[in-house]
């Protein structure tokens, strides 16, 4: 009974590649065993469910990447998460703060990260996504500071939260007929902006210590991303080399999608070096409002 109170009066932080998680896993299990248990099947029949395969297991990469990233997120600033799920709106309802870290370049707007903004047609204070009413939608790329990028999103998502209606009205009157930039968010007075700069100073300070006590070293999670889709991409292999153990096909499978994943993180790595973290974020990192 407490718990189902908790959660009725509380929204939540979620992993945005959650909604289809259960039935991508149970997919891949069934084409796994197809792979293992249909000896007849042509190779086209075959490179087509690997293909598949490949397609679910870069779903799941990036589901268990971001499980790792918000489990991070939460043993480094605590106070922060916490502040974010169980964060509600004007009115006191409860609102999801969905997050997804994704590929750099991937979304349309080209900004480390994203905070989407729109609000219900018949309900000023209430905050909506493509996740539904009372869902806030945040991007973070893939980049080795997701984790203060996040924090950055977070505060933007602290103040617009609770005074939707009010920084909606700011919004509009203040980025509307400005040509289009990726630093809407921080004009000089701009609430969000202030909360979205506090949150990332905060997450800095307490990542510096973090690394101090912490016995770990903090691992970068374009490597991390390597790792998890060559481990998922393995295990896949595995069960199709028990049927088909040739050398050829082998090499086959393997080489494209272990060079591919290698030379784009490196790509992006290389673009990172020798820039500052503030200039980063406050440059590349927009607000946008779905108005
Ligand atoms: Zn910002």
């Amino acid at each position: 009974m407490f718990i189902l109170t908790c959660h009725a009066v509380f929204g939540e932080i979620k992993n945005g590649y959650e909604k289809n998680i259960s039935g991508t896993k149970q997919s891949l299990t069934i084409l796994r065993a197809r792979l293992l248990g249909e000896e007849n099947m042509t190779p086209a029949q075959r490179r087509k469910i690997q293909s598949t395969i490949a397609t679910l297991v870069d779903h799941v990469a990036y589901y268990d990447l971001t499980e790792g990233l918000l489990s991070q997120f939460k043993t480094i600033v605590p106070e922060l998460y916490a502040q974010i799920d169980t964060i509600s709106d004007r009115l006191g309802r409860p609102v999801d703060v969905y997050i997804k870290f994704v590929p750099a370049d991937a979304t349309s707007v080209k900004a480390w990260g994203l905070t989407f903004m729109d609000q219900s047609s018949d309900d000023k204070d209430a905050y909506q996504s493509e996740y539904g009413k009372f869902t806030v939608s945040v991007k973070v790329w893939i980049v080795r500071r997701s984790l203060l990028v996040l924090a950055h999103e977070l505060g933007h998502v602290k103040y617009q939260v609770p005074n939707l209606a009010s920084y909606s009205e700011f919004h509009k009157n203040h980025y509307t007929n400005m040509p289009a930039r990726t630093s809407m968010g921080h004009d000089i007075d701009d609430p969000s902006g202030k909360w979205a700069n506090q949150f990332g100073k905060t997450f800095q300070k307490k990542y510096s210590d973090f690394q101090k006590i912490s016995m770990e070293k903090a691992q970068s999670p374009l490597d991390v991303l390597v790792r998890l889709r060559k481990s998922w991409s393995k295990n896949a292999l595995l069960i199709y080399r028990m049927t088909r153990p040739t050398h050829r096909m082998q090499n086959q499978l393997t080489t494209p999608a272990a060079s591919t994943t290698v030379v784009a993180s490196a790509r992006v790595k290389q673009r990172l070096t020798g820039k500052s973290i503030f200039r980063l974020v406050n440059t590349g990192e927009a607000v946008v409002s779905a108005l």
